[in-house]
């Protein structure tokens, strides 16, 4: 890549996610995007935040990456939508980072976990990162909406010990609504996993009146159970941390009087799952 380009100076870790971050890549040339993406050489992250214990098993670092090819209604980080609102970081820094944190997320029982935006929009640096990370003996995750699953060969998929995999909702059309894109890939991906004996922990985000429906949620956890390798159902709450981000970005925010769902909905949701056998957290 050239050396050329300047890059604004901000850390690359980050106390939260929610921090509002754009424009860190967009003095790069597009030539040197297309080839970072072709070796994974070069990623585009918006941060590192450490100490999550939300995002896979134990104590987590999490890569949170630049670039989403969705546009969830309810998206809390728009920011990481654009590849070119993450700061270039070269594969070998990223590796160099994670280094700092193995031997306390061994000690922790933790790892590493890679989230967005949607890292398989960087399947190659994700490649890179995860099998540095298990070289050094750390527990990987991807989190991903699975959009992009069919990226990785079944041997790249080996160095990722769990997939937090994302499901928005059941029903195509609604899932276009949402997303904007097809629900389709993102179950193929499922159950390649589940044929590779892969585990899987699902994510479902619970907005009211847009994920609620009862039915359509049962259809999603009827289809999680048969999958066989789901350890686990994480039923997210929305929430509105991320409408500041809409603002400031000058993005259309259509959930602006959407509350979050109130602890009766949230066991609704989870009792659907529990009642075909997965287990909710
Ligand atoms: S898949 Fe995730 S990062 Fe992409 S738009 Fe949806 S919520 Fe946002």
């Amino acid at each position: 890549m050239s050396e050329s380009h300047t890059v604004q100076q901000v850390s690359l870790e980050a106390k939260s996610p929610f921090e509002l971050r754009v424009n860190l890549g967009k003095s790069v040339p597009e030539s040197d995007v297309r080839s970072a993406l072709a070796t994974g050489d070069m990623g585009f992250l918006h941060s590192f935040t450490t100490g999550s214990a939300l995002d896979g098993p134990g104590v987590r670092v999490v890569a949170w990456t630049a670039g989403c090819m969705w546009r969830c209604l309810y998206c809390h980080n728009p920011d990481t939508w654009t590849m070119s609102n993450g700061m270039p970081v070269t594969v070998a820094k990223a590796i160099e980072e994670l280094r700092k944190y193995r031997h306390g997320l061994k000690i922790m029982s933790g790892g590493f976990t890679l989230s967005g935006g949607e890292p398989l929009m960087q399947h190659r640096f994700a490649v890179k990162l995860f099998t540095a990370a298990k070289a050094m003996g750390i527990h990987t995750a991807l989190d991903s909406n699975g959009f992009y699953g069919s990226r990785l060969t079944d041997t790249e998929l080996e160095a990722i010990d769990l997939v937090l995999l994302d499901i928005k909702t059941w029903d195509p059309d609604r899932h276009r609504r949402l997303t904007g894109m097809d629900v389709g890939p993102t179950l193929d991906f499922a159950r390649r996993l589940a044929a590779l004996r892969r585990p899987i922990w699902l994510r479902y985000v619970l907005v009211p009146g847009l994920t609620d429906d009862l039915e359509d949620i049962s259809q999603t956890a009827g289809f999680a159970a048969g999958l066989g390798t789901v350890e686990r159902v994480d039923v997210l709450p929305f929430h509105q941390m991320g409408r500041f981000k809409w603002k400031q970005l000058g993005i259309d925010y259509t959930l602006e009087t959407v509350e979050p769902p109130t602890a009766e909905l949230v066991e609704r949701a989870c009792a659907v799952f529990r009642a075909t056998g997965l287990k909710t957290y």
